[in-house]
């Protein structure tokens, strides 16, 4: 007997019609066999609504408060499922990330998973029922209710996947699988057939909505392949798995773009050890996640460090580096808020040159400047202007010609 894990995303179980529909496809996995997971997002938009609201009652809610009402969300999506599933003669459990035993850490609203205690699941298929879980919640040590960050259900149905030891996990989401750039700001995208973790995974961080990368992260650690699908047809999506030989053949599998970001430059600090070592603990300690950092020294000899962070962290780490202006005496803190940042990814830069030329190229054909670029082995990001976001993504899918089926696939 098979074990599936199935993560229907909000848009899959948007009204009572696609609660059914989802409903009837666990269902068949079920009837042939199997023991079902089925790990559900909130309806819709509802997410996003209550963050609305709660922004109409206050300009800084409370986190602990904000992760009580968010998670209010997904008890409504699973409860409804499982009513689909009993409306049509079967068995089926909702259960919140608190009754299967998510442990998480305490930092509310980007909490990180630290044990799954599968017992309570297990337990579940053996009174013969589909297993509804509530995706992007836990609970902390002292019973606090926790969430996973913004798209996080998938992460839910990741680590689920890993502790059960499914094979595959399947993502049931409004598009038919992974494209080499965001569909609806680029209508030529692709779809891809298959793709590493290590590829989806730069993806996903640099932009990619349609995956949270931690999801990813689990995947390849637990080595459970990944089907990206649509929840409105049965065709085959896109397998997310290891690496093979022929895929570094393909030199650039995706773009993306990121449009929420904010990027600080700390000017004049002291060139001397442990500045860096110290400026990144105050922001480790304020639990703000920083990226694409750049240091520097300039011809007077100090130091200017620059970085990105998401919109969500950004009144926190405006606290953080007034305090490291002040520790560190440094001339000035710079904040760019917002900025963007453009990026391509393959695992065939490993063995590739003029990818880094090919990109700059379009970015100043299609006239965007860069103001900061960083790399890593696989990817390639430039910090731009919002306003050219768009226009930068398209002009870079169409140089890499990322619209047509790649030569050596
Ligand atoms: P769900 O609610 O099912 O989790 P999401 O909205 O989180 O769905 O993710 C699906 C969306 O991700 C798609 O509608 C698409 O616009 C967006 N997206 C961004 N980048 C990509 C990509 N490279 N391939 C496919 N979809 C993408
Ligand atoms: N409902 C949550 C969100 O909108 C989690 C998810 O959909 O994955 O972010
Ligand atoms: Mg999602």
């Amino acid at each position: 007997m098979g074990l599936m894990v199935m993560k229907f995303g909000g848009t899959s179980v948007a009204d009572a019609e696609r609660i059914r529909r989802a409903a009837r496809r666990a269902i068949k996995a079920k009837t042939a066999g199997n023991d079902v997971v089925m790990v559900v997002s909130a309806m819709g938009k509802t997410t996003d609504k209550l963050i609305s609201l709660a922004e109409e009652i206050s300009e800084s809610p409370p986190q602990r408060e904000m992760d009580m009402l968010l998670t209010t969300g997904e008890q409504v999506s699973i409860s409804l499922m499982a009513m689909a599933i009993d409306a049509a003669g079967h068995q089926a459990i909702s259960l919140t990330g608190g009754q299967i035993g998510l442990l998480t850490d305490a930092v509310h609203m980007k909490a990180r998973i630290q044990k799954i205690d599968a017992d309570r699941i297990r337990q579940e298929f053996k009174q013969g029922r589909i297993v509804i879980v509530a995706g992007f919640q836990g609970v902390d040590e002292s019973g606090e209710i926790t969430t996973l960050g913004r798209g996080a259900s998938d992460t839910t149905a990741l680590a689920l996947a890993a502790v059960l030891k499914a094979k595959v996990c399947e993502i049931y989401t409004d598009v038919d699988g992974i494209y080499t750039t965001d569909p609806r700001i680029e209508e030529k995208a692709r779809k891809i057939d298959k793709i590493s973790y290590d590829e989806m995974l730069e993806l996903a961080s640099l932009g990619a909505g349609v995956m949270h990368s931690r999801a990813i992260e689990f995947g390849k650690k637990y080595n459970v392949e990944i089907h990206v699908r649509s929840s409105f047809t049965d065709t085959k999506g896109t397998i997310i798995t290891k690496e093979v030989e022929q895929m570094e053949d393909i030199v650039v599998s995706g773009a993306a773009v990121k449009k929420d970001l904010a990027q600080f430059i700390l000017v004049g600090l002291p060139n001397t050890p442990g500045i860096a070592a110290n400026l990144f603990a105050h922001v480790a300690r304020h639990d703000v996640v920083v990226d694409d950092i750049i240091q520097t020294v300039d011809e007077s000899g100090n130091a200017n460090t620059s970085f990105t962070v998401e919109h969500s962290d950004l009144a926190e780490c405006k606290l953080v580096m007034e305090e490291v202006r002040k520790e560190f005496n440094a001339k000035e803190v710079v904040c760019i808020d917002p900025v963007a940042k453009v990026s391509v990814v393959g695992v065939g830069m490993r063995s590739h040159t003029g990818v880094a030329q090919k990109m700059f190229g379009a970015l100043a054909q299609a006239q965007v400047n860069i103001n900061a670029i960083t790399t890593s082995e696989i990817k390639i990001s430039c910090i731009i202007d919002p306003s050219d976001a768009n226009k930068a993504l398209q002009a870079i899918h169409a140089a890499f010609e990322l619209d047509k089926e790649p030569k050596d696939a």
